[in-house]
């Protein structure tokens, strides 16, 4: 089925003729490439994700299976998936405009309150998958999969993808992971037990990692060697809690606990995202600045916008960050100060 025969909201099958000449490449990935496209007739952008020809042939074959029901789920806070463009090995998907979180963590300084918009957003979304009967895991959850709209509100990505197969071996599940990248947000169990099938606890570890990063702003482990990571984790070690800001509202510090609860060595132990999804809509609740929800993206403190401040390119923020340290109290005279 292609693009102009197949029925709104079913899974289709893009030509490249589909798409407008331009492609913009947006990011290099491990596999392949992500381009921005516009679809002719929809008159929209859309990501184009490209895999590899020669190296992923059989893993794009599975992710076509996965996908087309993938296509089906609808939630504010997922990535929407269009399809696939078998004629370019891709997959075609929601354009978003701000990119990953990991990159706008490493390049820009962000508020508490947006912080904890953040997290709460990506708790929904979990939320939500885990509510699937069965649950659907992402097991590919990182912050390069966490994408960000034109109002810096969060979408999921990639989820579904990652798939534990019978019989498996835990060699392979290493190896799969590895490759993406992604040591730093597997769970100990993984690599100290024999595996069972991983479970939902698997992407409830991998959130108290986001957790981190985004709390920090910081990369977790750095300068680390995979064996290094592999042998300190499994022994309990976790990023340090002194990365996190000292300066800081006192609802972080529920953020905090949540978050060890999330990384706990045990997978029986770690919460649900049923729990963590209630907890960290008050703690949102309580941080919130009324009328703060969205930012602008440059900074550009002409370019005024209803909720101007609430992210800065790290250029514009004193050396100590403390922009984006300032309590809801400091942040309303600060405000009154920037009119
Ligand atoms: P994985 O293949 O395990 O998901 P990854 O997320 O690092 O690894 P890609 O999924 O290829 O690699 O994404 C690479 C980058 O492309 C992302 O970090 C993001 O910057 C960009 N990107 C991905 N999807 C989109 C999208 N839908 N809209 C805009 N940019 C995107
Ligand atoms: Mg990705």
């Amino acid at each position: 089925m292609d693009c102009h025969t197949s029925p709104p909201g079913e899974f289709r099958d893009f030509k490249r003729d589909d798409f407008e000449e331009t492609w913009i490449k947006v990011a290099e990935g491990r596999f392949g490439q992500v381009y921005e496209v516009k679809v002719k007739l929809w008159r929209e952008k859309c990501a184009l994700k490209t895999f590899d020809a020669t190296l992923c042939a059989n893993v794009y074959r599975k992710i076509k299976e996965e996908l087309s029901n993938i296509t089906k789920l609808k939630f504010k806070y997922i990535m929407s998936v269009y399809g696939v463009c078998s004629e370019a090995t891709a997959v075609v998907m929601e354009y978003m405009s701000n990119g990953s979180l990991n990159k706008l963590l490493a390049n820009h300084n962000f508020m508490w309150p947006k912080k904890f918009q953040m997290i709460h957003e990506i708790s929904m979304a979990m939320n939500f998958l885990h509510c699937m009967k069965p649950p659907l895991l992402h097991l590919n959850l990182k912050t390069s999969n966490i994408l960000l709209d034109d109002h810096l509100h969060v979408k999921i990505s990639d989820f579904g993808i990652m798939h534990w197969e019978e019989g498996m071996s835990k060699t392979a599940l290493m190896e799969c992971l590895t490759a993406r990248g992604n040591i730093n947000y597997i769970p100990p169990e993984v690599f100290t037990q024999c595996p069972d099938s991983p479970g939902t606890a698997f992407d409830v570890y991998s959130f108290g990692i986001v957790m981190w990063e985004i709390l920090t702003q910081q990369k977790p482990y750095t300068g680390c060697s995979v064996t290094k990571v592999l042998l300190q984790v499994s022994k309990g070690k976790r990023p340090g809690l002194e990365m996190i800001p000292e300066k800081r509202p006192q609802e972080c510090d529920e953020l905090i606990s949540i978050m060890k609860q999330c990384w706990d060595g045990n997978p029986w132990m770690r919460s649900k995202f049923s729990d963590i999804v209630r907890k960290t809509e008050a703690l949102n609740e309580l941080v919130k600045i009324p009328g703060l929800i969205s930012a602008h993206r440059n900074g550009d403190a002409e370019q005024k916008s209803n909720n101007p401040w609430m992210f800065y390119p790290m250029h514009k923020v004193s050396s100590d960050g403390i922009l984006s340290m300032l309590s809801k109290k400091d942040f309303s005279s600060f405000r009154q100060t920037v009119k």
